[in-house]
């Protein structure tokens, strides 16, 4: 499963159909991809997909089954992880608890052989990249979780690797540092300009760091593309259910651009597929439009309200449709519920405008 590159740009690290078997279990299944000199590149998806497994594969910390990687021109597919050129952080930060955090930093240099005074200019470098000039003394112990992730950042580019490899670094944080840290390491990587690959399950994570996000499922590639591309023009039910919150029907198209849900007709976006039969139809819960909404609306129907979620920006609302068992979500913004509270029990119309009712052909 060969995916092109529409942009034409070589790759700085290309994969070609990476496979990797433990025993008789296919974890990767024939991975092909191109990471572009400078990118953040994510690894996203559900445990067990084999995201880790790929990573550690491209470190060279586990030996791929068959399939070449080529990074800088120059075939590593065989090379043990000492020979290729790149930094690593870990989700636990591994750093060492005995050595200052000005050794812990150096310790690639020294292992280089690089002087003491460059080494130390070099260090001081580094912990002012990642905003902690002053703990160069100190030891692990002394700073907080995401601190040492960032010490452990510092380390990794240390020997000014040609490529940054990022293994859920951010999980083992509690939500507000990691917030935090997702824009400090992307800023970082950008001023560096380290092409870099990121493994995360979190969505979020993906979405807001990426230059372009590979979704992966049971060691295959389902879609590659801009978080932009991944959200708004899911390929696949399970991108657009695993990437952001969604709404997913069983459909029936009638007609050209019409599908039938449950007693309802609505009129959809097919993106130049044909709508043939059986299908699914999906729309995102921001998509639901409420305010201003009659039968007279096109793509309009009577909801009865099941659940309301105050969530201080928004509240997310529960909805079913006539003969539609599957309950449904729409998150309403302030300005949608100027002229109404939604509440449990009550009715509603709402409408999902055409070309936000995507379908999917059914696999
Ligand atoms: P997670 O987010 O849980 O780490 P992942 O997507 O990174 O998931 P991998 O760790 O790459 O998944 O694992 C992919 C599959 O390969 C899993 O089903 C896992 O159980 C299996 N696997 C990984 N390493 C080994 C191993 N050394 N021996 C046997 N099976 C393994």
């Amino acid at each position: 499963n060969v995916i092109p590159d529409s942009s034409g740009i070589r790759g700085f690290l290309e994969l070609t159909d990476i496979r990797k078997d433990f025993g008789t279990f296919a974890a990767l299944k024939g991975v092909s991809l191109e990471v572009r000199q400078g990118e953040l590149i994510c690894f996203l998806g559900p445990s067990g997909c084999g995201k880790t497994t790929l990573l550690r594969i491209i470190a060279g910390l586990e030996t791929q089954t068959s399939g070449r990687i080529v990074q800088a021109g120059k075939d590593i597919s065989r090379l043990p992880p000492m020979k290729r050129d790149y930094g690593i952080v870990f989700q636990s930060y591994a750093l060492f608890p005995n050595l200052s955090i000005a050794e812990n930093v150096a310790y690639g240099l020294v292992n280089r052989g690089k002087p003491r005074a460059e080494r130390e200019a070099r260090v001081q470098e580094l912990l002012a990249l990642v905003g902690l000039p002053d703990s160069g003394p100190k030891f692990p112990a002394q700073l907080s979780g995401g601190q040492q992730q960032r010490i452990a950042i510092a380390r990794a580019l240390a020997t000014s690797p040609g490529l940054l490899l990022l293994d859920e670094p951010l999980s083992a944080l509690d939500a507000r540092v990691r917030a935090r840290l997702r824009g400090e390491i992307r800023s970082l990587q950008q001023r560096v300009g380290i092409t870099t690959i990121l493994v995360t399950h979190d969505q979020e994570e993906a979405l807001s760091m990426a230059d372009r996000i590979v979704v992966m499922k049971q060691g295959e590639i389902e879609q590659i593309g801009t978080p932009t591309e991944i959200y708004a023009r899911p390929a696949s039910p399970f991108v657009a259910d695993f990437v952001g919150k969604t709404n997913l029907l069983p459909a029936q198209c009638t007609v050209e651009n019409r599908v039938q849900v449950g007693e309802q007709r609505f009129e959809c976006h097919t993106n130049g597929a044909t709508c043939k039969g059986a299908v699914q139809v999906f729309f995102r819960p921001e998509d639901v439009m409420v305010r201003g909404v009659t039968s007279a609306t096109p793509n309009s129907a009577a909801a009865v309200i099941e659940k309301v979620e105050y969530l201080g920006s928004f509240s997310r609302v529960t909805f079913r449709l006539n003969g539609i068992e599957q309950p449904l979500t729409a998150d309403l913004s302030l300005n949608d519920m100027a002229e109404f509270t939604p509440r449990p029990g009550g009715t509603l119309r709402v409408a999902v405008p055409a070309d936000r009712l995507r379908v999917f052909a059914n696999a």
